[in-house]
């Protein structure tokens, strides 16, 4: 048997690690609250199912489709693009539809990568973005940032050597829920134009946003989109619909068209079922994403105090959009004697029966990842739980 050097090097995502192992707990009948999640847990809307039901009954999922997407799916991210983002010119041809948006950042990576140029991921950043640029032949560098999680041009130009190529933007962030304001974009944008670096911005959580709070994207801050920017998005936050695997690029339509022949070697297709069901999630009723949408807000505003309120769980700048916490716990660390945050992890799933994730898992240590898209009741239980672990080292 041979395994690559290449498969040997990657590490399956540690977020998927954890919410597995907490649903085998669940299975032996062990009362775990899984925090550990990125995944909304309302049921796809109605209509958007139904969507997809009428296509079966009328023989659209049978069969591959374009690669790139079925061009009215194509039309209708274009047409959406153009509204939300005030973005003139964009067509069908500015569009890839992909199997979910990880799809789409894989397939922008092994579009705009040479073997050994680097990409700069502002800490903490998101698990899969580092595993793809290797697989892309790209190399990851992570950029340590200040206690506002928020990447300065500054942050940025300690980390620039002649091979960076691009620079990933994720607001509203995963895992921090920070979001960067027009100010913070486009001195960014400035900065990436001067040293001609491609920008991957991954605006999949721009709609959950809270308690006031909005999002620009630094796709938007021009009349039209520049061709050094590169859009993912996808369904599975917005509309719930992780299982779909529904995800999209809007960039420049020569990048467009490289993704498209990627793609129709990586996946052939989108699944077609699923292509009608983001079209109804995209052209019809959107009561259901704003009941979801308060419903975060709801969970964000009644566990902010409670985790803050956890003995050496610290977290000083509230978060504003996504469905994520981040707290320091270096305090927790000492006040009990526990080495890591990776053991702090394991010993609240093994004592507490509360799933979280290592911070480190996102490139920063002495911090955990608590996903608040779980109902209210267990969340109030969860923090109750975290806090009369931590309560007995005091
Ligand atoms: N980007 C970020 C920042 C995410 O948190 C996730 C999912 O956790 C994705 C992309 C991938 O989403 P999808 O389920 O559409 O592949």
């Amino acid at each position: 048997m041979k395994i690559s050097q290449r498969a040997q090097q990657l590490q399956p995502s540690a977020t998927m690690k954890v919410s597995a192992q907490a649903k085998q707990m669940i299975a032996d009948g062990i009362d775990v609250i899984n925090l550990g999640i990125g995944e909304p847990d309302f049921e796809t809307p109605k209509n958007i199912e139904q969507a997809a039901i009428n296509a079966i009954n009328a023989g659209k999922a049978s069969f591959y489709t374009p690669a790139a997407g079925i061009p009215q799916l194509r039309t209708a991210v274009a047409q959406r693009t153009t509204r939300d983002y005030g973005l003139q010119g964009l067509t069908a041809q500015n569009v890839a539809i992909t199997t979910g948006a990880k799809m789409a950042l894989y397939s922008a990576f092994q579009t705009i990568l040479d073997p050994g140029d680097e990409v700069l991921l502002p800490e903490p950043y998101w698990v899969s973005y580092s595993e793809q640029i290797k697989l892309a032949g790209g190399v990851p560098v992570s950029v340590p940032v200040d206690e506002s999680f928020k990447a300065t041009t500054a942050d940025l130009e300690t980390k620039l050597t002649d091979k960076t190529v691009a620079f990933v933007l994720n607001s509203p962030e995963n895992p921090t829920g920070v979001i960067y304001d027009q100010q913070e974009l486009a001195a960014l944008n400035e900065w990436t134009k001067q040293h001609d670096l491609m920008v991957i911005t991954d605006d999949i959580y721009g709609q959950l946003v809270y308690n006031g709070a909005s999002f620009t994207s630094i796709a938007q801050l021009g009349d039209e989109l520049d061709p050094r920017i590169i859009i993912i998005s996808g369904g599975s936050k917005t509309y719930s619909m992780t299982g779909w695997r529904m995800g999209y690029v809007v960039a420049d339509e020569r990048l467009i068209s490289k993704i498209s022949a990627f793609l129709s070697h990586a996946t052939g297709n989108p699944t077609a079922v699923s292509q009608y069901a983001l079209l109804e999630a995209f052209t019809g009723d959107q009561t259901q994403t704003e009941v979801m949408r308060k419903a975060f807000e709801e969970r964000l505003n009644t566990i902010y105090p409670l985790l803050n309120d956890i003995p050496g769980f610290e977290l000083k700048v509230k978060p504003q959009g996504a469905f994520y916490l981040f707290p320091d716990v270096s305090e927790a660390l000492k006040l009990s004697g526990i080495a890591t945050s990776g053991e702090l992890v394991s010993r609240l799933l093994a004592e507490a029966h509360v799933a979280l994730v290592d911070g480190s898992a996102f490139g920063v240590k002495n911090h955990v990842r608590i996903s608040y898209a779980t109902d209210l009741d267990s969340l109030k239980t969860a923090m109750a739980r975290i806090k009369a672990f931590m309560v007995q080292f005091k």
